[in-house]
């Protein structure tokens, strides 16, 4: 078994319900749009939970500027390399350098989104990660996207030119998703949603966030009951065979 996890930065759960490669995927996943978030709803803070499965206010880091932690935990990277897996993480926004400490990763991939677009840095990422997937064996994959957040904040959540972001998102993970077959579990998820032309707050609107998990050990069509961004460390651990960090306060969503 081996995961690639997906994330679009910003992504609403009532986004999807006009995507169809969401909406087809859903279907055949296991699922919840009525995910949790953690407070602050920023993407440094939201991601570093996500390695960490531990609130802010644990891990210290509440603003986009990282903060390192007073009493460090394990992330999901470094978890896993004590294992012996490989991880790698493809990227377009460079605060998320730390998501991971040095020595933990086998393969690191970033392409500035500031400099040549949202849009097109999502594209190479998918075609870099494909190419790198088929050629070297690797365990857990992270892959993030940030073209929805950027039209958020330009335009306006929910607003066109941010579902335009959405279905770009989708038409990547659908690319990534055929390419690479089911010998995969896929995680979907966002860091948080956002509302106008922000978020942050703990609004619904930026709080709540979609999780997707499609793979063998995932019934189709089922939803998953109260799951929080948390959860989303142990849940990769676990499909890898691997003990979650004791600091880690999530719980499996399976
Ligand atoms: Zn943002």
């Amino acid at each position: 078994m081996k995961v690639v996890l997906i994330l679009a930065d910003g992504m609403r759960p009532d986004s999807l319900s006009d995507i169809v490669q969401a909406q087809k995927l859903i279907s055949e996943s296991s699922y919840t749009l009525c995910g949790e978030t953690v407070y602050p709803s920023v993407t440094l803070p939201c991601h570093i939970s996500l390695f960490h499965s531990v609130t802010p206010q644990r891990h210290g880091t509440t603003t986009n500027t990282y903060v390192p932690q007073v009493r460090p935990i394990n992330g999901i990277c470094e978890v896993l390399k004590q294992a012996d897996k490989k991880c790698a993480i493809f990227y377009n926004w460079e605060e998320l350098r730390d998501v991971s400490r040095p020595n933990s990763l086998t393969h690191s991939c970033f392409y500035a989104g500031r400099r040549i677009g949202y849009k097109e840095a999502g594209e190479v990422l998918t075609e870099e990660a494909i190419r790198y997937l088929k050629n070297y064996d690797t365990d857990f994959t992270f892959i993030y996207f940030g073209y929805p957040d950027m039209a958020g904040h330009n335009h306006g959540w929910m607003t066109e030119e941010y579902m335009e972001a959405i279905q770009s998102s989708w038409d990547n993970i659908e690319k990534l998703m055929s390419e690479l077959g089911d010998e995969y579990t896929y995680i979907i998820t966002a860091d948080h949603g956002g509302h106008d032309r922000t978020h942050g707050s703990n609004m619904h609107e930026d709080m709540l966030i979609p999780i997707i998990i499609n793979g063998k050990d995932f019934e189709k069509g089922k939803e998953l009951k109260s799951a929080n961004i948390i959860d989303i460390a142990p849940t990769v651990t676990k499909l890898l065979g691997v003990e979650p960090d004791s600091d880690w306060e999530g719980t499996p969503l399976l």
